[in-house]
């Protein structure tokens, strides 16, 4: 019994093992540099299981988002759509470079970005638009690459929830302009607590984000002007090169000893997701005859990876709201139950910006009635055991 209170902690979304520990020792005894050959070959790797051209590492699932915007060239002025259920990350991406979000509300089903809500909120100012893969279930890509597509906007998914999870055989963050992923603590695989990546088959845009996210440096090399200039100065065949910046950009890299990690992480990424889909079955399994509960529905064609486990409570039917549901689980039974999320609009960040409620029902009911239940690669049987008798429990 003594581990399950950490087999049910929601803190921590991966495993760690030997080969983790050999390649942190690795990167170290080689002084630990920035972003090296380690990035390279984690970027090389990650791009191929994406089935994607190109990726870049860099420091957060943030970082991601804001390159990201950079690299679909959204400026002042410009209006970015997105989900007013997800992390706030989505959002404060367009907002940090002077965009305004418009949010279009979620499928009561999937709850990610309802498609057929989305033309509607469609301008001549409309740029972008980042479906976000909740929870681990991507969004309906079809129906939101036709209108993006009409309107030319372009689609920069959030995949943080969904690293390995598919739509149609396609891997999410793959089928938009730009996929971003987290590797913070929390998600399905991490890089020493924080990380992520960018993924894109557009060639121009990658270059547009690989330089953004370090200084927007330039390493000339032979037929560059500078050293056309200096040309003289340097006896022919030698290797010479001068640093140029094409503007003013950032530091969003990401270390050689977290892409180490991140190698041996994706080796295990379909297992450790894997083990999250049947720790997702057996709760389903243990919770479908509850009354009051509404457990995920996955789509037939989604590799839904469960980054969470989202239930929705009908307090007449369950007899207990989800506050005192989220309180009773902690203090009863030392089980701590999420709440992702509490509605964007709600937040005093997109109230001053004139958002309120009302605006958004299907978001607004999720945001009284979801719980989302510890679920990682972890659980023992006897921890899903205790998760969901305690929650049986719990009402009486
Ligand atoms: C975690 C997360 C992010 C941001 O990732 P960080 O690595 O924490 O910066 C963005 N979007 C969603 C949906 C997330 O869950």
């Amino acid at each position: 019994m003594s581990n399950i209170k950490f087999d049910l902690e929601i803190k921590f979304g991966t495993i760690y093992g030997k080969e983790e520990e050999d390649a942190v020792l690795r990167v170290l005894r080689n002084n630990a540099p920035t972003s090296g050959e380690e990035c390279l070959l984690f970027e090389k790797m990650y791009a191929e299981y994406a089935g994607v051209k190109y990726a870049r590492v860099v420091s957060n699932g943030t970082a991601a988002l804001f390159l990201s915007m950079i690299g679909a060239g959204i400026k002042p002025g410009d209006r970015v759509i997105t989900s007013p259920v997800t992390w706030i990350a989505s959002a404060a991406a367009p907002v940090t470079l002077g965009a305004e979000v418009d949010f279009v509300d979620i499928d009561p089903v999937t709850y990610n970005l309802d498609p057929n809500q989305l033309e509607d909120k469609i301008s001549n100012n409309t740029k972008a638009v980042i479906p976000v893969h909740l929870y681990g279930q991507a969004c309906d890509m079809d129906e939101i690459m036709t209108i993006t597509d009409k309107h030319n906007i372009v689609v920069v998914e959030d995949a943080a929830h969904a690293i390995g999870a598919e739509y149609k055989g396609r891997k999410a963050g793959s089928i938009g302009k730009i996929g971003c992923f987290s590797f913070h603590e929390q998600k399905n695989i991490s890089t020493l607590g924080e990380g992520g990546i960018i993924i894109t088959n557009d060639a121009a845009v990658f270059e547009k984000i690989a330089l953004y996210r370090s200084h927007c440096t330039r390493v000339h090399g032979k037929s560059t002007k500078y050293c056309k200039l200096d040309e003289d100065k340097f006896p022919v065949g030698k290797k010479f090169w001068w640093q140029d910046f094409d503007d003013c950009g950032y530091n969003f890299r990401m270390t050689d000893i977290q892409a180490a990690v991140g190698i041996e992480q994706l080796k295990k990424i379909d297992q450790l997701n894997q083990l999250r889909i049947n720790n997702a079955a057996y709760i389903t399994h243990g919770l479908k005859d509850v009354p009051g509960l509404t457990l995920p529905t996955v789509r037939t064609y989604n590799k839904h990876v469960f980054h969470l486990y989202p239930v929705m409570i009908n307090e007449k039917e369950f007899g207990m709201n989800k506050e005192d549901f989220i309180y009773d689980m902690l203090h009863k039974y030392g089980i701590k139950v999420g709440f992702n999320y509490i509605p964007l609009h709600y937040s005093t960040a997109f109230k001053n910006r004139g958002y309120k409620k009302g605006q958004f029902p299907n978001a607004e009911k999720l945001g009284e009635e979801m719980v989302t239940l510890p679920i990682n690669p972890r659980q023992t049987e006897e921890a899903l055991a205790y998760l969901v008798k305690s929650i049986k429990a719990v009402r009486s």
